[in-house]
């Protein structure tokens, strides 16, 4: 993911706090971070020596479950295999459903899917950066009742909540709906 949340792509590794300037020729002119060592990260190691980013829009596959599983643990101390399973399972469907699909949209479905499957996921929605449904953009806050997230890059965009809800509840019945379960609004937000 990229934005204030933000972690290393092929396996969900936090990433350095602080930024490396490495020469122009290898892309680091405006400073990129790199792949810190964690349990829960599976695979950091594999080809990720020396990797620099400062994460992506889209992560693989992977990338999400580390990030799913170190936030987790963060959020809870024990490690639930029950949930690292379901939401694995939930990733690959999600990923292979919809190629392409940025990380913001496809943490709100799998928090939406895990919490139909009766799981405790509250906290998944402080660790995504959420982004403008039409063009990607991070957002912006008005404060009100609760706050509403509008598009930081251009006006016409403007409000955007309602719209991902509803995008949320699309990507998730094209993956997830069955003849007797659909959904036509969210239960997590
Ligand atoms: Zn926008």
């Amino acid at each position: 993911m990229l934005g204030q949340v933000r972690f290393d792509p092929e396996t969900g590794a936090p990433l350095s706090q602080t930024k490396e300037y490495p020469p122009y020729e290898r892309g680091g002119g405006a400073g990129v971070r790199s792949p810190e060592p964690h349990p829960d990260a599976e695979g950091w190691h594999v080809g990720r020596e020396g990797a620099l980013t400062n994460g992506e829009l889209e992560s693989s596959s992977l990338g999400l479950l580390g990030h799913f599983r170190r936030t987790h643990r963060a959020a809870r101390d024990e490690p639930n295999t029950a949930l690292d399973r379901a939401a694995a399972l939930a990733i690959k469907r999600i990923k292979a459903d919809h190629d392409g699909i940025y990380d913001s949209l496809a943490w709100l479905v799998l928090a939406e899917r895990l919490c139909r499957k009766g799981y405790w996921v509250v906290w998944m929605l402080d660790h995504f950066t959420p982004r403008c449904p039409h063009c990607g953009s991070s957002l912006k806050f008005k404060l009100g009742a609760g706050p509403i997230g509008y598009c930081a890059s251009s006006a016409s965009h403007g409000d955007v909540d309602e719209q991902i809800r509803e995008l949320v509840c699309e990507r998730y019945n094209e993956t997830f709906a069955t003849s007797d379960h659909y959904i036509d609004q969210l239960e997590i937000v």
